[in-house]
């Protein structure tokens, strides 16, 4: 079954399969060279791109780090996976990899 993935409230939700799945003002521990920081504190402040590999659900972010102040825009980050329980927020430090999601979609009805 495929992922229905949209973006809601001007990037603020990323919808999962038609259920607000993560919103913005998380902080999220993020082990990347977004900063100089060696791991960055990124608070969420709007979703650039959502994809989906499998079940498994990324997230480009823009937002800030709060503890060097440095705005940006992440690489896919992962945000969770659906389960077949619905969806499961990812917990602990994120880190980007190589490359996009095999299905990238934004803000499409
Ligand atoms: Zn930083």
């Amino acid at each position: 079954m495929a992922t229905r993935l949209r973006l809601l409230d001007d990037a603020a939700w990323v919808s999962v399969n038609d259920e607000r799945a993560v919103g913005t003002s998380e902080v999220w521990p993020v082990a990347d060279s977004f900063c100089s920081c060696a791991l960055a504190w990124l608070v969420v402040e709007a979703y650039v791109d959502v994809g989906a590999d499998g079940r498994q659900v990324e997230a480009r972010a823009h937002g800030h780090c709060v503890s060097c102040g440095e705005a940006g825009t992440t690489a896919w980050l992962p945000v969770g996976r659906v389960t077949d329980d619905g969806f499961s927020d990812v917990t602990g430090v994120r880190r980007s990899r190589q490359g996009s999601p095999a299905s990238a979609c934004c803000g499409e009805p």
